[in-house]
């Protein structure tokens, strides 16, 4: 039995359902921020990530910083390319565009790539782009919250180091690390940034990351200084090296309790194979897939090689009202979020199915869902044509 109050199920792309002794390790003492128990927290923490990632290049970079995932894009924008030169960015959804804006804040100059809503731009196109100019960065969302769109990682980094082998390749996978599979070394990946709160499932606050050799050598050449001060790869890339080493140091105050909070969620995603854990979210997507069709309802993504198995967007039945569906779901016990992507926000809801409504053999949140979204649909007079 879980020792949480009782609650509905929050089944929204992040923050995501928490386990019990993730959220205990929250009410930890106060500690020094450099005393040696925390510093070996911490620093045990980031070796973790190196795992996660599925890296084992000593030149791999983590990063662990107080921030939500946006921070993320900031750290790549204000580190990892200057002023004046140009990013290509994959862009499939509310995310994508996003990530665009934050290049441009810090005088980068990013080339969208669209797919259609529900689809993603195509290897043909992204290799012609890459030819025609030259990219210092490819940034793509490798699950696009906005319209559960998954890239295919792999392909892309190949793609590129077709065309363009200087380009670095950054993936934004706050929505993706720890559900999706990501082999940062096999893959040839150079930037992957995430956050705590979705399929790692810790309590939000941290901006989580790792970086490749390769772009911390991009980040040592740079003719500019960082453009941020708090997101400075220079500030942070000693302390974070500092406190792998198990030696304290400082730049800024980190979260001792949210570490240890992150510290238990990925001893208990590391427990057990990973590609387990990738399998068992790609079954239960399945299973939520197919679910909805045979409710009679489309998904956004439209191929199924392009649906994530991290979350479900889904397009409500003609006449269903986002106002009228999600409080029907909330009194049977599910919380679904609503549409993002400006094109269809009004059309469609999301489902997250990221890690313990899904790992956890004791919680029946998705049969819950599932059953909740037929009921609350008839409610609201669906009939399946
Ligand atoms: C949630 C999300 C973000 C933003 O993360 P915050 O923690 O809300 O700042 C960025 N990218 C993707 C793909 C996301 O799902």
């Amino acid at each position: 039995m879980s020792t949480q109050a009782a609650h509905p199920a929050l089944l929204i792309p992040g923050p995501i359902e928490f386990d019990d002794a993730v959220l205990q390790s929250m009410s930890h003492f106060s500690e020094s921020h450099v005393g040696p128990g925390f510093v070996a927290t911490f620093g045990e923490t980031l070796t973790m990530l190196r795992q996660l990632f599925q890296t084992t290049d000593p030149a791999s970079q983590p990063f662990i910083l107080s921030g939500s995932g946006t921070l993320g894009w900031d750290l790549v924008s204000a580190n990892l390319i200057e002023p004046g030169e140009e990013a290509l960015v994959l862009s499939t959804g509310y995310f994508g565009d996003s990530f665009a804006d934050c290049l441009t804040t810090y005088g980068a100059k990013p080339t969208k790539l669209e797919g259609p809503v529900g689809g993603r731009p195509q290897f043909p196109e992204i290799e012609k782009a890459l030819s025609e100019k030259k990219y210092k960065i490819v940034t793509v969302t490798h699950v696009d919250t906005s319209t559960g769109v998954v890239s295919d990682l792999k392909g892309l980094v190949q793609s590129v180091k077709k065309v363009s082998p200087e380009t670095l390749v950054i993936a934004d996978g706050v929505c993706s690390v720890a559900c999706e599979e990501i082999a940062f070394d096999d893959w040839g990946l150079d930037g992957v940034i995430t956050a705590s709160q979705k399929a790692i499932g810790c309590p939000a606050g941290l901006s989580i990351s790792m970086f490749s050799g390769r772009a911390m050598e991009t980040f040592k050449n740079r003719k500019s200084p960082p453009a941020s001060y708090f997101a400075s790869m220079k500030n942070w890339t000693p302390i974070m090296q500092n406190y792998e080493a198990k030696k304290p140091s400082y730049f800024a105050t980190p979260s001792p309790q949210l570490v240890h909070a992150l510290n238990t969620a990925l001893t208990q995603i590391l427990a057990r194979p990973l590609s387990e854990r990738f399998q068992k979210h790609k079954e239960v997507s399945d299973k939520v897939k197919k679910a909805i069709s045979d409710l009679g309802l489309q998904i956004v993504a439209t191929k199924p090689e392009d649906q994530s198995h991290a979350m479900t967007a889904i397009y409500l039945p003609d006449g269903v009202q986002i106002p009228d569906v999600l409080p029907k779901l909330a009194s049977k016990g599910v919380i679904f979020a609503g549409g993002l992507h400006k094109a269809i926000a009004s059309k469609y809801i999301r489902f997250g199915h990221m890690g313990v409504s899904i790992t956890d053999p004791n919680r029946t949140d998705v049969d819950k869902a599932l059953d909740a979204l037929k009921t609350s649909l008839a409610e609201c007079g669906y009939t399946k044509a």
